[in-house]
Parts: structure tokens; C-alpha cells; sequence
């Protein structure tokens, strides 16, 4: 609710929730396996929560290692036939899906949320249409691979393994599934626990749009079908994993792999800095703080989560941010109004808050918003930290909450010096009104990805991806061909 300080008059959004009536979840989905949904081999199926009322959605198939192995062979019988086809064959398939995305938007948008708990605007203003466009842009490198690897010559990997995490369900499938089938390649795509729909709707579309069978594998799961995608069955192993995820888990996959011709792309945490210089355009700024570190409840591995504020205004980029922070609506994620949803999980949340309670126990000051909170479902309230030292866990460690930590420098130096000291390097932004200032810093950053009076802007035409222990590799545009293919000359 917002009082007009000049009139005294309050008003307050009516609520304007999506309908969920068009919409068509079945009670159960089976896994994607040879172009049809199939009960899992030891029958075990699991419900999948919306974390904002914590019903149950539908329930899901739980792949085992006799699935995977299934999957493996299926995809292998299919990969041959795939990679001989006409490049612009498999292109008019891609542009196909991309087509279908475009036409079950709506119904997509409002799964993802239903599934996941992130604001309903997200889904259907950044997610569903980004995915789409990832299809587009993939169908047209299909017949064009050679000019996206320097006019080597190349060739498919054959059968890839996909992991993706519950932040961007449908979207990390469509950044991994369409590159890899663009390359020739045929795909077994394990989706989150928390967030399996999207990935089974879409396995929906891939029938739609008459993908050959075995082409794309889609395997709900947990963990423990990760690991056995990773290992392989007796000892029937696919040829490359890409991998999206915690840092951890990413570790455990390099290490099971080392030593086997599997190849490996990982996308891993981060803790990005997001730098604000004296001389930037500050109201612009607090914009770009705020929807660096808020926007899909932070769980983003870009999330600009370590503030970097030049002292000289500290004091008036806080006080706007907090102003700004006082005006989020946090709360039911199908209604087209709120900007912070649900957090994705009970273990999700419980993480958010134990290193929330570190910050407060190692001398931070914490500011959280004045919010009501839903009784049900799982929910942080946005929260600022001043007085962090980058000792401090929140300064250091991925919170994937909404929680930001602020950090002060002097010089640029300083900036850089700063931004730098940390084990990841995934993306980081850069507040100035210096073009040369934002040239020579980013050329200093050690991040993937660095935005300049922006943040987390995305486009299937840029790559993406980090250094140290964000991972390797990168996605997105021409350069995320190379990890699909064998250059062979
Ligand atoms: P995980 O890394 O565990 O999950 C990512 C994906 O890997 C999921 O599909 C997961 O399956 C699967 N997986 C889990 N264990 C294995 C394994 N041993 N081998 C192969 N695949 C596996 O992330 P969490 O969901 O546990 O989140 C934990 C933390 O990770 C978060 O708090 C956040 O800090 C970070 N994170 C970072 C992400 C990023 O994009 N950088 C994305 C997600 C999380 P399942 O979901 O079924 O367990």
C-alpha cells in the first residue's frame, strides 16, 4: 500500500491473478523415452510441490539406472539417423519446437510458475519467450556450424547428457537441448526434482512438432539419476555431460568423469559483483541492484549479489535502495503484480536462512523488508546487509536467495581489486557514466559475463559462462557450438 506524500491519498494494486483454467496438467507424467511418455522400469513416481501453497502438482516419473540405461540405448539407435539428415532438416524441426513454444506460451508461463514459484511476469515476459527465442537462433546455425568454429570441419559428439537446475527449468533446457540438436547430436535431458514440468511439456512439443524418437530423452529424477547419467550403467557411458548447478555437485562430476573420454561443460555458482561508481546515473543504478539481485527470488547464479558501492555514495545508494527494496510486492507469484515470488523449496529456504543467521552472528547488519508473508508456502522477505566484510560467509558464499551483501571501495583500483577476490567468476556490473572507466575495468574483471548499466540482460545470441569455480565452457551464440562439436580438420 503507498501514500501520496503531496495528496495523502492511499492506493493499493487490485489483485489481478492469471488464470490457471486453460491450462492442461495431468495427474501424472511419465519419462520421455523413444518419442513417448513411459512408466519408469521400478514404477516409482513422486509428486512435484508448488512451493508457494505447497499442493502437490502432478506426479512425476523417477528415473533409475535401468531408465538410464534405456535411455542411453534409445538415444544411441537415434543418433546416426539425426546426424545424417539434412542441416536444414533438423533446422525446420528446431524452428518447429520454437514455433510450439511460441503458440503454448501462455500454458508454459504459467507451469513454470506453478512448478517453481517464480513471479508469473517472469515466466511469461523473460523465460518462455527466451526459450523460444534459443530454438530460433539454434535452427539457424544448424545448416551454418562450419562458419560458427572458424570453417573447420566438424562433427557431431553423438549422444549428450543434459543437467539443469530448478532457477530456469524450461529455459536451461532450451540453452542446452538446442545447440546440442543443432549440432547433430541426440540429448538425454535430466531436469530438476523441484521443477520437472516444463521439461515434460516440452517433451510434448517435441512430439508435436514430430522430433524423431529418441532424439530428445527427457529423464525426471533426483540426484541419483544425475549420477548415474554421469557414470553410466555398466559401463554404457554418453559422450558428453553439460552440467548446470551448484559448484559442489559440479566438482563431483569432473571428478567421476576425469580420466574418461566423456566430455564436460559446467555452469556453476557465482557471486557476482555488481559495481557502482560515483559518477553513475544512481536512480538507474538502484533499478539495475534491484533487479540484479531480486528478480527470480536470486535464484540466479549471475545474481548480482555483492554490492560494490563507492564510499563517497554509500550512504545515498542505500537510501534509495531501501526505498526502492519498500516497494517490492512479494507474495503470490500468479498474480501479474508481484515481483518477488516464492522461494523454490524447503531446502532452498532453510539454506537462505542459515547463511542469513552467519551474516548476522559474524557482525553484518541485516535490513529486511516489512512484508506479509503467505502462511503457507516458502518465502524470504528481501533483504540488504551493510556492514559486510569480505570475509564474511554472505560476502563469499552463493546464498541464491534475496539477499544482497554491500561492500565499499574508493578507487577503481579498489573496484577491481575487490570484485576479483573471489573464488567464482561467472558476470558483474559495471554503474558509470565513464564510457573508458566501464572498457578498462570489465577488461580487468575475471567474469564471464560483464554488463555495463545493466544487469542481467540475456540473449540468445551472447555467450555465456564463467572462470575458476563457475565453471567452463560457454553457451549462447556461435560459441556455445564448439561444445557440441569434434573439430575434425
Ligand atoms: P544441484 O547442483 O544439486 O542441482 C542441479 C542439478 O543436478 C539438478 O538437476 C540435480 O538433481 C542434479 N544433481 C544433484 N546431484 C547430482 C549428482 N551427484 N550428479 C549429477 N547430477 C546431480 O543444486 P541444488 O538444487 O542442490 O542447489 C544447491 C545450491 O546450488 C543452491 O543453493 C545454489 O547455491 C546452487 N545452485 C546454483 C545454480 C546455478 O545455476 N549456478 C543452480 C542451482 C543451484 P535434483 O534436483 O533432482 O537433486
Amino acid at each position: 500500500m503507498t501514500t501520496h506524500t503531496r495528496t495523502g491519498i492511499t492506493w493499493d494494486y487490485a489483485p489481478a491473478p492469471e488464470s490457471a483454467d486453460h491450462i492442461r496438467i495431468q495427474d501424472r507424467y511419465g519419462l520421455f523415452l523413444d518419442g513417448e511418455f513411459k512408466d519408469p522400469r521400478d514404477g516409482r513416481y513422486v509428486p512435484t510441490i508448488n512451493p508457494a501453497t505447497e499442493e502437490p502438482v502432478a506426479e512425476v516419473a523417477h528415473g533409475g539406472p535401468d531408465d538410464v540405461t534405456a535411455a542411453v540405448a534409445s538415444a544411441r539407435a537415434a543418433q546416426a539417423k539425426w546426424a545424417a539428415l539434412e542441416d536444414l532438416e533438423r533446422a525446420k524441426y528446431l524452428f518447429r519446437i520454437a514455433r510450439l513454444i511460441q503458440e503454448r506460451s501462455r500454458e508454459l508461463a504459467v507451469v513454470e510458475t506453478l512448478d517453481g514459484g517464480k513471479p508469473l511476469r517472469e515466466s511469461r515476459d523473460v523465460d518462455i519467450p527466451l526459450a523460444a527465442a534459443h530454438f530460433f537462433h539454434y535452427a539457424g546455425w544448424a545448416d551454418k556450424l562450419r562458419y560458427g568454429v572458424n570453417a573447420r570441419e566438424v562433427r557431431p559428439l553423438g549422444v549428450v547428457g543434459q543437467i539443469v537446475p530448478w532457477n530456469f527449468p524450461l529455459l536451461m533446457a532450451a540453452w542446452k537441448l538446442a545447440p546440442a540438436l543443432a549440432c547433430g547430436n541426440v540429448a538425454i535431458l535430466k531436469p530438476a526434482e523441484t521443477t520437472p514440468l516444463t521439461a515434460l511439456l516440452l517433451a510434448e512439443i517435441c512430439q508435436e512438432a514430430e522430433l524423431p524418437p529418441g532424439v530428445v530423452t527427457i529423464l525426471p529424477g533426483d540426484g541419483s539419476t544425475g549420477a548415474s547419467l554421469v557414470r553410466g550403467v555398466g559401463g554404457n557411458r554418453v559422450d558428453k555431460i553439460a552440467f548446470t548447478g551448484s559448484t559442489a555437485v559440479g566438482r563431483d562430476i569432473q571428478a567421476a568423469l576425469a580420466g574418461t573420454d566423456t566430455r564436460l561443460t559446467l555452469e556453476l555458482g557465482g557471486k557476482s559483483a555488481n559495481i557502482v561508481f560515483e559518477d553513475a546515473a544512481l536512480d538507474q543504478a538502484v533499478e539495475g541492484i534491484v533487479n540484479g539481485i531480486f528478480y527470480n527470488q536470486g535464484h540466479v547464479c549471475c545474481a548480482g549479489s555483492r554490492l560494490l558501492i563507492q564510499e563517497s555514495v554509500r550512504d545515498e545508494v542505500i537510501a534509495k535502495l531501501w526505498q526502492r527494496m519498500g516497494r517490492l510486492r512479494v507474495g503470490d507469484p500468479m498474480d501479474k503484480n508481484t515481483d518477488v515470488g516464492a522461494i523454490n523449496s524447503a531446502e532452498q529456504l532453510s539454506r537462505i536462512e542459515a547463511l542469513v543467521a552467519a551474516g548476522e552472528d559474524e557482525g553484518a547488519t541485516r535490513r529486511s523488508i516489512d512484508c506479509e508473508l503467505p502462511e503457507r508456502g516458502y518465502w524470504f522477505a528481501p533483504t540488504l546487509f551493510t556492514d559486510a566484510s569480505p570475509a564474511h560467509r554472505i560476502a563469499v558464499e552463493e546464498i541464491f536467495g534475496p539477499v544482497v551483501s554491500v561492500l565499499t571501495f574508493r578507487t577503481q583500483a579498489e573496484a577491481i581489486e575487490k570484485a576479483n577476490n573471489s573464488r567464482y567468476g561467472l558476470a558483474a556490473g559495471i554503474w558509470t557514466d565513464k564510457g573508458a572507466k566501464a572498457f578498462e575495468v570489465a577488461s580487468a574483471l575475471k567474469a564471464g559475463v560483464v554488463w555495463q548499466n545493466t544487469y542481467n540482460h540475456f540473449d540468445p545470441t551472447a555467450a555465456f559462462g564463467g572462470y575458476k569455480e563457475s565453471g567452463f565452457g560457454r553457451e549462447g551464440g556461435p560459441a556455445g557450438l564448439r561444445p557440441y562439436l569434434n573439430v575434425v580438420r
